[in-house]
């Protein structure tokens, strides 16, 4: 067994009481454990033609970056409303209370380009099926999705929409 599952830090109550917050933080900072997480999030992707990684907003860019490099294809962010500077598509999706909404630009990828979505944490699976549905909608050839921590208590892998794989690099 790998040990960088034991840089992952939890801290209760945050940002809310109640949230088991996911800290990655010392995972980020240790360079062995880092590599690591990467390779395990972009193993079960390594032999497919993929065009790019599809990183989620803000840490997904991050895991997203370095499997990009690691797998030799591209980076595509999907970021909060009112921050990517080009022709928009955006997706409004239902939170435990409230809603969110993400967006990606309008030319991203040519259509078809075969893509992964990835994220840190599944928690509800709201966020990461919105990226889905906002890739699909541009055209992008869903192969899956990474995360590198799953929540299964919360049960989000019943959320993503289709049968398409959903990888996890730790089970929480
Ligand atoms: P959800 O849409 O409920 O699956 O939430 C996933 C998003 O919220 C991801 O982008 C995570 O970064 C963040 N998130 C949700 N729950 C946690 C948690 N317990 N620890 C860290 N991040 C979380």
């Amino acid at each position: 067994m790998p040990d960088w599952p034991r840089l992952i830090r939890d801290i209760p109550d945050y940002p809310r009481p109640g949230i088991m917050f996911k800290d990655i933080t010392p995972l980020l900072s240790d360079a062995a454990a880092f590599a690591a997480a990467v390779d395990a999030m972009a193993a079960p992707w390594r032999s497919l033609p993929l065009h790019a990684v599809v990183g989620i907003e803000s840490r997904g860019f991050i895991f997203g970056a370095a499997m990009a490099r690691s797998l030799g294809c591209g980076f595509v962010p999907i970021r909060k409303p009112g921050k990517l500077p080009a022709r928009t598509l955006g997706e409004d999706y239902a939170l435990e209370y409230g809603h969110d909404r993400i967006e990606i630009h309008a030319d991203a990828l040519p259509r078809g380009a075969p893509v992964v979505i990835v994220d840190d944490v599944l928690a509800t699976g709201g966020t990461l099926a919105a990226a889905a549905r906002l890739a699909r909608r541009q055209g992008m050839d869903v192969l899956g999705a990474s995360v590198l921590v799953e929540l299964g208590a919360l049960d989000g892998r019943s959320r993503w929409p289709d049968a398409s794989p959903l990888h996890a690099a730790l089970a929480a």
